[in-house]
């Protein structure tokens, strides 16, 4: 594909994906933009259209388990300074959807809005952390939505209010747009008692999961109308320390997967195959998977 000249956009050729994944698994893309505006984005995205290519909108690479090998999506990551902007107007805060969860977090805390602290140590972008409506501790990002701008499926921006999206568990329905800025809706508290709940949390997950390792999260979504989480049925079925080639379950945490030793897609899938299998035979429940595989 041809570029358009004068594109200030970063703009990669044969880029490994794996770079850009938390699990630190993924083969090439062909195509790897960060638009440095809006205008170069949309730019992108016509030209995109134009060519019939397919695009894929990468956030951290939190929640996602890219293929080892033959990706054709062009990946667009908005990592400028301009989708990361952060302002107070009025009761709201304006957040660019390319900032990190964290730093909208410690934002929101420096201006004494609270409300967001169980979400600490996601290392989500805030694009990521709504489209799969991350959630810890109670709370969810979608609690504290008011509205999200975002380039639709035909490339017109549009201004979603929160009723129009449809959260639920781990689920939007943004139907391919681009989740661009958002308006957020926090409460007034003390910045001491912000910090302090904060860290908290942080101390807890970093207790309870294993932040160091390679890995997307919880892998499988928490079974409906069950009181027993993933994490209980997968060490209930003694699979912890369960393996396939380089991918591990946790030993911290049952529903995480960890790449302990140059794991593959290939591994991880096996691996979550053979939790399901086991989880399906001893209790009859389906296992959902919540990570995104490419
Ligand atoms: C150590 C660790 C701890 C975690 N803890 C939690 C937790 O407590 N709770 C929880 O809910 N999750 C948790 N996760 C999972 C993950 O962080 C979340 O799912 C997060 O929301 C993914 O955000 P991301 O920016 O990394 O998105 P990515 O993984 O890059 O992408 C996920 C999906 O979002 C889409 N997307 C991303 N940005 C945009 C955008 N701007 N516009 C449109 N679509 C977009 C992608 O296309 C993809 O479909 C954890 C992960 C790790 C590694």
């Amino acid at each position: 594909m041809k570029l358009p000249p004068g594109l200030k956009s970063k703009v990669l050729k044969n880029e490994l994906a794996s770079k850009h994944t938390t699990f630190k698994i993924g083969g090439r893309v062909p195509l790897w933009i960060e638009p440095i505006n809006l205008d170069e984005l949309l730019k992108l995205l016509f030209l995109l259209k134009k060519e019939k290519k397919k695009y894929f909108i990468i956030g951290a690479g939190s929640n996602l388990l890219i293929r080892d090998k033959g990706i054709k999506e062009v990946f667009i990551r908005l990592n400028s300074a301009y989708f990361k902007t952060l302002k107070l107007q009025g009761d709201r805060l304006i957040a660019g959807c390319g900032a990190s969860l964290n730093s909208v977090i410690n934002f929101a805390a420096d201006n004494s809005l609270s409300g967001l602290e169980g979400l600490c140590g996601i290392p989500a972008s805030l694009g990521g952390a709504i489209y799969m409506n991350a959630s810890s501790n109670g709370v969810a990002i979608s609690d504290y939505i008011k509205s999200v701008k975002i380039i639709d499926r035909n490339l017109n921006l549009k201004t979603l209010q929160k009723k129009d999206i449809g959260f639920s568990y781990r689920h939007s329905n943004f139907k391919k747009a681009i989740i661009i800025e958002t308006a957020l809706c926090l409460k007034n508290s003390s910045k001491d008692a912000i910090f302090k709940r904060k860290n908290n949390y942080l101390l807890q997950k970093s207790k309870t999961q294993p932040l160091a390792c390679k890995s997307a999260g919880c892998v499988f979504k928490n079974p409906d109308k069950c009181k027993i989480s993933s994490a209980e049925l997968i060490e209930a079925a003694g699979l912890k320390g369960a393996s396939v080639g380089g991918a591990k379950v946790s030993g911290k945490h049952a529903n995480y997967i960890v790449n302990y030793n140059k794991a593959t897609a290939k591994d991880v899938k096996f691996l979550m195959e053979k939790i399901k299998k086991v989880i399906k035979k001893k209790y009859n429940i389906n296992m959902r998977k919540e990570i995104v595989f490419i």
